[in-house]
């Protein structure tokens, strides 16, 4: 973390006297405001995204958030959705239009999968996935029709980085719009807009809220870009957060950067742990030096978070239903970012009814250390490795 985050997470878009100098800002759980005069009422329709016109499009406690997130990302605005799927097909959905291609990092989030192969495809969208960590791949994918560069740096279990200087750089070049999904460093360890990319993107709903009680999603990027996607899909679509949801996640906005770096050398200390033990065959975690592209990820990122991936030394299933059995503090659920410890073993997708194996293999386990103490969260790791 490199930057003073004081005053954003403190005072900024906080307007107290409007709210009888309370400190906590007020849930303003209304649908409509009202207009002094037929004037006003022109003037804010004509500015819908930053007055307070409908809910559905601004409203007092959301728009305090989407200042803060706006300056987190280092951008000049920003939108607030319903999910980070939300703020992702919103995002894609407001460039793209019949016959555009799409070059976006080979995979992505899965629901991002399933934006571009199911439901953009159907409206003539083309797309091609590219390794992201090989600038040739990236460029020799660009085609005349090219639109979007969308990113995943670092992607949330195998943490593939893509060089961002390069990716804004070949998007003005190619005159695309940039577009990154930054959920997993958040804004308090990654910035790319510094870089020249586009469109910052979050699944609030990991980091930025934190506690596992809100599903959120972010968009930041130019007042153009912006406006475009309010005034299309944002509004089309109907993807606002509720007013008291925002005002949880500023709440857990408060202590964002607190928490990360607390989650960060938790998992420094666990992968040190981890990475020379016996019945461990590989750990992966971007700001370990034994991590593909340590110098890229410690270039671009000041610090990690607290997901890494593990491959077990295990010769049968039984070693690997037993380790995980046998942890007791890591819960066995999907997501992260939140202040408990979880765990989503690439077991759980294998002999599935009705579906093929995964490809990930079945020795693999994402785990997120959460704000546990590292020592508590070593101890249950020691006890169910001996298990295997
Ligand atoms: C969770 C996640 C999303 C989707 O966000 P939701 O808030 O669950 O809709 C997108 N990208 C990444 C990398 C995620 O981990």
């Amino acid at each position: 973390m490199s930057k003073d985050y004081s005053e954003i997470l403190t005072h900024l878009g906080e307007i107290r006297e409007n709210y009888f100098n309370s400190i906590s800002p007020p849930v303003i759980q209304s649908s409509n405001f009202q207009f002094d005069s037929i004037q006003q009422f022109r003037e804010f329709i004509l500015h819908e995204s930053k007055e307070h016109v409908y809910t559905r499009g601004n409203n007092p406690t959301v728009d305090i958030l989407r200042k803060k997130l706006a300056a987190l990302e280092n951008t000049e605005d920003a939108l607030v959705t319903s999910s980070g799927a939300a703020a992702i097909s919103c995002t894609l959905s407001a460039f793209l239009s019949q016959g555009d291609h799409v070059v976006c990092v080979e995979k992505p989030y899965s629901w991002t999968y399933k934006l571009l192969t199911e439901l953009l495809s159907r409206f003539g969208v083309t797309y091609t996935f590219v390794d992201g960590t090989d600038n040739q791949q990236i460029e020799a994918a660009i085609q005349p029709n090219t639109k979007l560069l969308y990113l995943e740096s670092p992607n949330s279990l195998t943490f593939e980085c893509q060089d961002l200087t390069f990716c804004a750089k070949l998007s003005k070049k190619y005159k695309l719009i940039s577009i990154i999904d930054n959920s997993h460093a958040s804004p308090v360890f990654q910035n790319p807009a510094e870089y020249g990319i586009d469109i910052v993107i979050h699944s609030g709903t990991k980091y930025i809220n934190g506690h596992s009680d809100v599903v959120v999603g972010v968009i930041c990027g130019s007042k153009d870009h912006i406006q475009r996607i309010f005034q299309g899909p944002f509004m089309t679509f109907g993807t606002n957060i509720s007013p008291h949801d925002a005002w949880l996640v500023l709440r857990g906005l408060r202590t964002l950067p607190l928490r990360i770096q607390q989650s960060d050398a938790t998992a420094h200390k666990i992968v040190e742990y981890l990475i020379d033990h016996p019945k461990v065959k590989k750990v992966l975690f971007p700001l370990h030096p034994s991590f593909p592209q340590y110098n890229l990820a410690k270039k671009q990122m000041t610090g990690c978070g607290g997901l890494f991936t593990v491959e077990l030394k295990a010769e049968t299933k039984e070693q690997v239903y037993n380790f995980v059995n046998g942890l007791e503090k890591f819960l066995l659920a999907v997501s992260w970012g939140g202040h408990e410890s979880l765990m989503i073993p690439s077991l759980v997708f294998h002999d599935m009814p009705e579906r093929p194996d995964s490809p990930i293999p079945w020795t693999i386990i994402r785990f997120y250390a959460g704000l546990e103490s590292p020592d508590y969260l070593i101890a249950d790791l020691k006890q169910a490795l001996d298990q295997i």
